[in-house]
């Protein structure tokens, strides 16, 4: 994997094999960048303004009621954890026990590397549709196992997974898919056909399925399925998702799992030597907010619908190659169009030429000549920082 600050590791004596490959991540490189130079930071994927005032006041009840001030249940507090499982129901119409199927996780994040940690032998391979989330990589590799990704590849518009590349790929060690829809950097969400082929292909080769789904509650097409509720599929996968993105509140890093009792059980097993607990009086809250009315799910993803559509065309009028993504908070744009090739080039000089910040997509890539002339702009941000940061691209490119 091409991190940007990554490779030999004269900087980082001490680290050890495993993670030599990995350096600051990509995300943490260009915020810190963006504070530097003053600029739009359409980088790091997190919202401008903060979710609802009313779980906000719920975080702050919890804390001066002493709700989670002191060390929560392993497994979450039973509040949050029914709440998960009435959203699944009610989203998905999956049904999960709370007390055995669910688990509380901090972040996504944690709630990948428990799972990844927890499922993986040393010298198992783990396919992965690349481009992928960066922590994919150093988990796996953490586990000891042996990545192999799958690269999804521009068509008409879309980045779109082979199937058959994704079948090629299975082999003796193959223990599990690690899939992510919808798809973070490329806004790809896998069709109800795509999921079921996969689903045939997990059961007919006997492999364990990871879905991360923290963008679930933004498709903007069509509708989120989640592969655990395809024929099959509940006894053979892990689902991951997490409040930071559906309710923007990424600092809280309240995350979850559910799976059946055997594979919670096994997540929960390392998640307990990793944080232990996190986030008590969050949890509190983000209970509420899971049982916040359908309207303020709608209304969520209508917002960023419109900012999406507003980001597109500015790109595009700058000049972009841009790919309209069906699901995510994310547009992939190809930047040949602008006469340039290299991304990673392009992103370190964008803030001196435009005064914004994006994130190269090559770094999320084993092939990184597929990545190359990519970049990634993030539109959870206010509409008048769109319009800026369009304005912005604009001036620098199209005249
Ligand atoms: N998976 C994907 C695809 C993400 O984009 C992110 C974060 N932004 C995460 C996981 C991590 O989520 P969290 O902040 O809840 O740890
Ligand atoms: N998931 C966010 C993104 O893709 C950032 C998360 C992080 O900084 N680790 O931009």
């Amino acid at each position: 994997m091409a991190l940007m600050s990554a490779p030999v590791n004269s900087d980082r004596p001490f680290l050890n094999r495993r993670l030599a490959a990995f350096g600051t991540t990509i995300f943490a490189e260009m915020s810190a960048l963006a504070a530097r130079t003053g600029s739009i930071n359409l980088g790091q994927g997190f919202p401008d303004t903060d979710g609802p005032a009313q779980i906000a006041e719920a975080a702050s009840r919890a804390v001066l009621t002493g709700r989670g001030n002191q060390y929560p249940p392993g497994p979450g507090v039973p509040e949050l954890r029914t709440a998960i499982a009435a959203h699944q129901q009610r989203f998905y119409g999956l049904t999960h026990d709370p007390d055995t199927e669910v688990l509380v996780t901090a972040g996504a994040t944690e709630a990948i590397a428990a799972t990844l940690l927890a499922l993986l032998e040393p010298g198992d391979e783990a396919i992965a549709l690349e481009p992928y989330y960066d922590s994919y990589a150093a988990c796996i590799a953490m586990a000891g196992a042996v990545r192999v990704p799958v690269t999804l590849r521009p068509h008409a518009g879309a980045f779109v997974l082979d199937l058959d590349e994704l079948r090629a790929a299975v082999t003796p060690r193959t223990r599990l898919l690690l899939l992510n829809t919808p798809h973070n950097p490329t806004g790809t969400v896998l069709t109800p056909a795509e999921l079921t082929a996969i689903a045939e292909l997990a059961v007919e080769r006997d492999l364990l399925v990871v879905t991360d789904e923290v963008y679930e509650h933004l498709v903007f097409e069509g509708a989120h399925t989640p592969l655990a509720g395809l024929p099959g599929m509940r006894e053979r996968t892990v689902t991951i998702s997490s409040a930071g993105k559906t309710f923007s509140f990424t600092g809280w890093k309240v995350g979850w799992v559910t799976g059946t009792a055997e594979l919670v059980t096994a997540v929960r097993s390392a998640k307990q030597f990793l944080t232990y607990v996190a986030s008590g009086p969050f949890q509190y809250a983000v209970a509420e907010a899971l049982r916040l009315p359908d309207t303020y799910f709608t209304a969520f993803r209508e917002d960023l619908r419109a900012k999406r559509d507003l980001l597109c065309t500015g790109l595009a009028d700058a000049g972009f190659g841009v790919f309209r993504p069906a699901g995510t908070y994310f547009i992939t744009a190809d930047i040949r169009p602008l006469g340039e090739s290299d991304g990673i080039a392009f992103c370190r000089s964008l803030p001196e030429r435009a005064g914004v910040v994006a994130i190269p997509n090559a770094v999320f890539y084993d092939h990184t000549e597929a990545g190359t002339p990519y970049v990634r702009f993030a539109f959870c941000k206010r509409t008048e920082v769109l319009m800026d940061a369009t304005e912005r691209l604009r001036k620098a490119f199209a005249y």
